[in-house]
């Protein structure tokens, strides 16, 4: 996708801190932190967003919650996490390559946020 960030990002057009990878995943750190970890878990496959998920992206969107665990783990055996996913303009998606949000550390933020 020419005018996608995160597809550039996968394919090395633009920076970013990655913190893991897979065949099918990559996660960076968010460049706007909202909490003391905040890593965004990203599928190389360009989807849109959950709306425009298909049938066979099932394995996609299941390694993205292992790839949470992974992650997790990586922090420490007892993380705890806030895992966020915004689905369309009017909920706050700003990049249109589906993703979710990682969130830990403490802070206001996870303590306060709505959901
Ligand atoms: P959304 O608003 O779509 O739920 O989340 C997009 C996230 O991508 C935002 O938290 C924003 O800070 C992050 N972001 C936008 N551009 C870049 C970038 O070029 N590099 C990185 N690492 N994160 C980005
Ligand atoms: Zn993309």
């Amino acid at each position: 996708m020419q005018d996608c960030i995160f597809c550039k990002i996968i394919l090395g057009i633009i920076p970013a801190q990655k913190i893991y990878e897979s065949s099918d995943i990559i996660v960076i750190k968010d460049i706007s932190p909202k909490a003391p970890i905040h890593y965004l878990i990203i599928p190389k496959k360009h989807i849109a967003n959950i709306q425009s998920c298909e049938k066979n992206d099932q394995s996609i969107l299941g390694n993205i919650l292992l790839t949470a665990q992974t992650i997790s783990q990586q922090i420490s055996q007892s993380c705890e996490f806030k895992l966020v996913s915004n689905n369309g303009k009017s909920v706050g998606q700003s990049v249109f390559h589906i993703h979710f949000h990682f969130l830990s550390g403490g802070g206001d933020y996870l303590e306060n946020s709505p959901v």
